[in-house]
């Protein structure tokens, strides 16, 4: 046995989870043996979920939050306007949020207090947060930052195949593919433990493309690298369409007994002649060949989107023309190949699920559909008539905030808008705006610091619960030992508000009663959770959904015998290429591109105070092309202002080849000068409402 194939069974400690991305990597916590500090705790990795035991950097240092000086210990209040915060109990804390709350519904209504929410927060969390907002708050207003990562390619997997789950296959399936096509991610940083299934050894004529703009680490590993324009995606994506058409690899008979749809699609595709596509995209003809024909001659091959082709005011649209690819190619539910997105968030696809979404009810439900309305309202005890209707997206909902008919009060729970969201610039202000903004973390990231009350949460080591990873297993996270005497769990700061509000039993404590609950409230929806218990978790190693009851053994591989969909086919959906919609021009000549780094996850409100981490990666940077940076007379470390419509910031210019030359990137983790959101441009999907980010319009400065 190699040290990384050990489980739980030979090792001390408790079996958990990294915090951190949708990868969920396992790991092994236990208090560390005596050493300068006993409240340090030891983090080791474990095998879990049929992987072999693997963390980044991220996951072998989580623990260092959960002693670090700058986590969160006691409530604090900013007793009026202008004033600091102080350290509050919380008696205090909470009856200061209460009274705004209901000043606030008193004056406007129960719309006039908003919620935010985050896809890293457990499903049981996330879960409570929409029943606290649509039982006790009674407000439609309710989002999560999940608009901001994974909306798109849920709309587009929703629309094909009448469900969307990340992917519908275990993520070990990807290293049997014999061609893998990668579409707008960088996993050799973002989530390093899943390159191996990317690079895994392929026997055949296969291998892996990678479509990014930058020659990423992940790119530089692929056998094909399709280096676009930004915001070009979904004209690729056609052309490719268009060779597979044309070169006969459609896969007619899958095509005829398996899909609806084709024939609308054919038309628009035709259109995309590689010549034309390589003027729009920049991908040389051969490339387009060759990706097709690796794609198509391949036994046993996937599509898989992520952040590159989802974030774009056309982002729904763009997953659809890859699915279309997909299904032309007959993959998606093929045993071996298939059409997958790589989840970004710790829990970015329970938390999509369980009812935080404006549109959702608990089990992937729709809040507009009476059913799933009846049947949620008997599980929470309540008149399906009192359940609020739709809200706005989140990034609708914070530009509401404190405006006329917008809300007057905002609770934060596992977000940080201000660093996060588009054009952030006009969030704080839209925040500043606010008679209560309420934020609960586990530290005082850049939006708990502009709060009114700030509430310590919990973190991850300290608390029950699940998560369900990028493959759709919901896996256990289990508790370490308990938070700091004045540190409370989400769970209990929701019942603890709810309580202060007059509803003493609307939210549990225990996480495995919540599960219990939300297992009732999923039961018949399409994330059915009502066959999953803790303890089934934990000893078949998580459990995939749907799995509707205690002796269903849950779905790995979905679509084998047929797709959601009414008549059991996947539907190709007609799309077409529109432009960016900031197209560059003589005033702001660039693209800027923004992502991640190895390092940092997210906002960086955690790892940023870790700090291994932030030594690693401690400030952002202009990642530019040299022949572009001598047009501007800018060297390797200058200071380089990047202004964009919303605004301008300020980063150290970094030089590589590896960039197209109209292209900038900025990693988006962190606040202040270097804040990449500053710049982004908030425009919407029409159907998933998520945001540009991936592509706006800059020109670049030296910074004397
Ligand atoms: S890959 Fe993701 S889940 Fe795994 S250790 Fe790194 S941050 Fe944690």
């Amino acid at each position: 046995m190699k040290p990384w194939d050990r489980t739980l069974v030979d090792m001390p400690g408790v079996a958990t989870h990294c915090p951190y991305c949708a990868l969920q990597c396992g790991m092994e916590l236990r208090p560390a043996p005596a050493k300068a500090r006993p409240d340090q705790v030891e983090v080791a990795p474990r095998a879990a979920g049929g992987r072999r035991a693997a963390l980044c950097q991220k996951g072998w240092t989580a623990a260092e939050l959960l002693s670090s000086p700058e986590r969160l210990r006691t409530p604090l209040v900013r007793p009026s306007r202008g004033a600091a915060l102080r350290p509050a109990t919380w008696g205090e804390a909470l009856g200061m949020v209460a009274t705004g709350i209901a000043r606030a519904q008193e004056q406007s209504g129960p719309g006039a207090v908003a919620v935010l929410g985050g896809g890293g927060l457990t499903n049981e969390k996330a879960y409570a947060l929409g029943k606290f907002a649509r039982t006790v708050l009674r407000t439609p207003n309710i989002d999560y930052n999940g608009r901001f990562c994974m909306s798109s390619a849920a709309a587009a997997g929703n629309r094909a195949f009448g469900l969307d789950r990340g992917l519908p296959f275990p993520m070990a399936d990807i290293a049997e593919a014999d061609t893998v096509l990668l579409v707008g991610s960088n996993v050799a940083e973002t989530m390093p433990p899943f390159l191996r299934f990317l690079t895994a050894e392929r026997p055949g004529d296969g291998g892996l493309i990678v479509v990014d703009p930058r020659r990423t680490e992940t790119a530089a590993r692929a056998r094909l690298h399709l280096q676009l324009t930004p915001g070009t995606d979904l004209a690729l994506a056609l052309g490719l369409l268009h060779i597979a058409i044309v070169e006969g690899y459609v896969d007619r008979e899958y095509v005829e007994s398996r899909t609806t749809g084709f024939a609308d699609v054919r038309p628009i595709a035709m259109t995309y002649w590689p010549e034309r596509v390589e003027r729009l995209t920049g991908v040389p003809v051969a490339e387009q060949h060759e990706a097709v024909r690796l794609l198509a001659h391949a036994g046993r091959a996937m599509v898989l989107t992520a952040r590159g082709a989802e974030q774009h005011a056309k982002g729904v649209d763009t997953v659809s023309a890859f699915v279309n690819l997909a299904l032309a190619l007959g993959l998606p539910g093929t045993p071996g190949s298939g059409y997958g997105c790589l989840t970004g968030q710790g829990n970015g696809q329970g938390g999509r699920e369980h009812g935080q979404k404006s549109d959702q009810l608990p089990g992937y439900r729709s809040i507009e559909d009476p059913d799933a309305r009846a049947h949620v309202a008997a599980v929470w005890g309540v008149d399906p008539d009192s359940i609020p209707g739709r809200g706005p997206s989140a990034t609708e909902l914070l530009d509401a905030l404190g405006r006329p008919e917008g809300p007057r009060a905002l609770l934060v729970f596992g977000t940080n808008p201000v660093v996060s969201a588009p054009a952030a610039g006009r969030v704080e202000e839209r925040l500043a705006s606010l008679d209560l903004l309420v934020v609960a973390d586990l530290v005082l990231s850049e939006t708990a610091a502009l709060a009114d009350v700030v509430l310590p949460s919990a973190q991850w080591a300290e608390e029950d619960g699940t998560m369900t990873n990028l493959e759709g297993r919901v896996i256990r996270r289990h508790r370490l030992r308990p938070p700091p005497a004045q540190v409370r769990t989400d769970l209990e700061i929701l019942a603890g508000l709810a309580r202060a509000l007059g509803h003493d039993a609307a939210i549990d404590t225990d996480p495995e009663v919540v599960f219990g609950e939300l297992g009732r409230a999923s039961a018949g929806g399409v994330a059915d959770y009502a066959g999953i218990s803790y303890d089934r978790i934990d000893t078949e190693d998580g459990l995939f959904w749907p799995c509707p009851d205690a002796d269903h053994p849950g779905t790995p591989r979905m679509f084998l015998d047929g797709f959601a969909t009414p008549d059991r086919r996947a539907r190709f959906v007609p799309v077409d290429h529109r432009p960016a919609v900031e197209d560059i021009d003589a005033a702001y000549p660039v693209y800027l591109t923004t992502g991640r780094v190895r390092a940092q996850y997210q906002s960086g409100a955690q790892t940023r105070r870790v700090p291994t981490l932030a030594a690693a990666a401690p400030r952002a940077f202009v990642e530019l092309h040299p022949a572009l940076a001598e047009r501007h007379g800018i060297e390797d470390g200058d200071d380089v202002r990047v202004v964009s419509r919303r605004g301008s910031a300020v980063a150290p210019a970094r030089l590589t080849e590896s960039i197209r030359v109209d292209t900038v990137f900025m990693p988006f983790h962190w606040s202040g000068a270097g804040r990449a959101n500053t710049l982004t441009n908030p425009a919407l999907d029409p159907t998933s409402r998520m945001p540009e980010f991936k592509v706006c319009a800059v020109r670049l400065e030296l910074v004397a």
